[in-house]
């Protein structure tokens, strides 16, 4: 990674085989998986588990649109909750056209430059983009 590069939110990603991918916890003591990366289980509290590797793909659950500037971000700015298939809910920003959203919209998780810093920085994150031609495997 250039020094001038930074992560958005640094558990969120890794990369792996030179891709970026999102990283989720897996609970021992119950099974489920959840997002970012815990501790303790949200679901048992247990904090026998491991990081997890989690769907590149998922649904829209639910979003929303802001019209207005909001820190680097420039309108309209779409953000969700996305639904992935071990069943862990994500948020996270929506780069698709106003008129292709809806629920139950199956997204793609993406990633590369979210916003550039006034000195520079580029700051690196995910986002979601519509499947164009199906995500391969999700109904
Ligand atoms: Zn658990």
């Amino acid at each position: 990674m250039p020094k001038n590069q930074i992560i958005f939110h640094s558990d969120a990603l890794e990369k792996k085989n030179d891709k970026w991918v999102q990283m989720g916890f897996k609970c021992d003591a119950c099974g489920k998986t959840s997002y970012p990366v815990v501790e303790l289980c949200p679901f048992c509290s247990s904090g026998k588990g491991k990081k997890k590797q989690l769907s590149k793909t998922g649904t829209v659950f639910s979003y929303t649109i802001t019209r207005v500037p909001v820190g680097p971000y420039k309108p309209p700015i779409i953000a969700g909750y996305i639904d992935l298939p071990e069943g862990t809910r994500v948020f996270g920003q929506i780069h698709a056209d106003i008129e292709d959203l809806k629920n139950g919209l199956q997204v793609e998780m993406k990633t590369g430059v979210i916003w550039t810093e006034k000195d520079g920085t580029e700051v690196l994150g995910y986002y979601y983009v519509p499947c164009k031609n199906g995500c391969g495997g999700i109904k």
